[in-house]
């Protein structure tokens, strides 16, 4: 798929990829995820085929160690009991304790899980740090929720959890749906049940409880290093570029913090409803005001910025992918782009993507977007600033330190510029010049199957 080669010439590879169809037949995401990946490592794979294949590792890979699905109940405001579903997806753990967000989203299922999870596995050791790969989270739609249902939901989903959890165990974070309010909640509870202050047990925590400068920043700031690396390769300036975000979250808006520190003009952003076009550039104070504090639309920046557009998602193509860009950078949700909307991209002119989301752009997006020379910062690599932060984050909880805005900023920078290069060299040595989605897959997969080789058949 995105191989040199024109068909798969490892026995081996194309029977795990067809047995992994039939098993998995109802978890689109999961088998896409893993197609990406497994479609990537051949030429490793074939440097030493049967070593892999009689310990079965790409079996052993593609299986998660554990998947956790429990009842969460709670109470709304109007006095009925609620009832939503709650995973944790303990997926590999070879290189340290599992580590992944939280997702609170009504389309959490058991398929968006395993491919978040597996994605983890080799972001995590991208970052070079010591983290196993895992995700969790519900299909409890924080939206509209008073803050006392918020708090009761997330009191009920980790009473159950905290059987699962802990510092040297695994230790979630926040995703879609869960900030820094819902990381205190679920934290507070965890003390309570436990009676223990284990601080690294969770990470996004708030400042004053064992949190850490940065982390907030961490994955917009980290996708722009790792965009800015990526763009210098190849001999391009990232000032007075044009860039459009989709989404509003926390990856965007510190992605837009760090595009516009650096001399970009990001003209656009989004959320599920819609996008707001301005074309002096997106007053960012607005954003955080609309977003971080009244937890609004998006469309409310009209009430800031009179003079810009806003457009509702009404066609296949999102909105904000029909505004003309240099620079686009998907940071809301897996599968926003497709063929067609990669199609409209390469014929607008970008010349980079930089996936600050999980999976934003789909297998033949991703395929598009290649063999049209635009720059591709895949997910996996390019997001993982904030798994990264999460980990000096535990670091700091386990030696009781607190380090500066600029310490932690210096070594996330360090770290993606590492990851980069990882990246770029991984995918000049097996022949993918300029495919960072097939060097990020086997400077990752190196990594994870050693250490699962030097382990045993576990
Ligand atoms: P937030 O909940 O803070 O923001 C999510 C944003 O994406 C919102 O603007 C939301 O709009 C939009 N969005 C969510 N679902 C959809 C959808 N189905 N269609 C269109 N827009 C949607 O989440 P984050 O910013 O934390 O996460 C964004 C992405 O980045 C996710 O893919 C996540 O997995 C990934 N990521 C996050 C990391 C982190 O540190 N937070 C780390 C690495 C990756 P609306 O409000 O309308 O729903």
């Amino acid at each position: 798929m995105f191989t040199c080669q024109t068909e798969t010439k490892s026995s081996y590879l194309s029977g795990v990829l067809a047995n992994l169809k039939a098993k998995n037949s109802f978890e689109p995401e999961f088998l896409q995820a893993a197609e990406e990946v497994l479609s990537t490592i051949e030429p490793v794979i074939l440097k030493n085929e049967q070593e892999y294949k009689d310990s079965a590792l790409l079996e052993r890979l593609l299986e998660p160690e554990r998947i956790i699905s429990f009842r969460v109940p709670w109470v709304d405001d109007n006095g009925k009991v609620q009832v939503n579903r709650g995973y944790r997806v303990q997926f590999n753990g070879a290189i340290g304790p599992y580590k992944g967000g939280l997702r609170f989203h009504p389309t959490v299922n058991q398929s968006i899980m395993k491919f978040l999870g597996f994605e983890q596995i080799f972001k995590n050791a991208l970052t070079g740090l010591p983290i196993g790969g895992g995700k969790g989270g519900s299909d409890f739609d924080p939206k509209g929720k008073s803050d006392l249902e918020i708090m009761k939901f997330c009191q009920s989903f980790m009473t159950e959890l905290q059987k699962h959890i802990g510092q040297d165990t695994d230790v979630p974070a926040g995703d879609i749906g869960v900030g820094g309010r819902e990381i205190g909640y679920l934290f507070g509870q965890y003390r309570k049940i436990r009676n223990v202050y284990e601080a690294g047990v969770l990470t996004g925590k708030g400042l004053e409880y064992g949190g850490s400068l940065t982390r907030k920043e961490a994955t917009g700031y980290g996708l722009m290093y790792f965009m800015r690396e990526m763009l210098k390769a190849n001999n391009i300036e990232i000032a007075n570029k044009t860039v459009i975000i989709s989404g509003s979250g926390n990856v965007a808006i510190y992605a837009c913090e760090k595009a516009q520190q650096m001399g970009a003009k990001v003209v656009a952003m989004s959320d599920s409803s819609g996008c707001i076009y301005d074309k002096d550039g997106i007053k960012l104070d607005y954003i955080k005001e609309i977003k971080e504090v009244i937890r609004g639309r998006i469309k409310e920046y009209l009430n800031y910025v009179p003079s810009s557009l806003y457009s509702e998602n009404n066609s296949s193509i999102p909105a904000v992918y029909n505004i003309v860009a240099d620079i686009i950078l998907p940071c809301a949700t897996q599968n926003d782009i497709n063929l067609e909307t990669a199609k409209l991209l390469v014929n607008n002119g970008a010349i980079a993507v930089g996936e600050g989301a999980n999976m934003p752009c789909d297998n033949d997006a991703v395929k598009y977007f290649l063999e049209n020379n635009v720059l591709l910062a895949p997910g996996k690599a390019a997001n993982a600033g904030g798994v990264a932060t999460s980990a000096l984050e535990m670091s700091q909880n386990s030696m009781r330190q607190f380090w500066s805005f600029e310490e932690v900023d210096n070594k996330l920078e360090n770290i993606m510029v590492n990851i980069f290069n990882q990246c770029q060299n991984a995918s000049n040595e097996y022949g993918y010049k300029n495919n960072y989605v097939a060097g990020a897959n086997i400077a990752a997969f190196t990594k994870v199957s050693n250490a699962m080789k030097a382990q045993g058949i576990i």
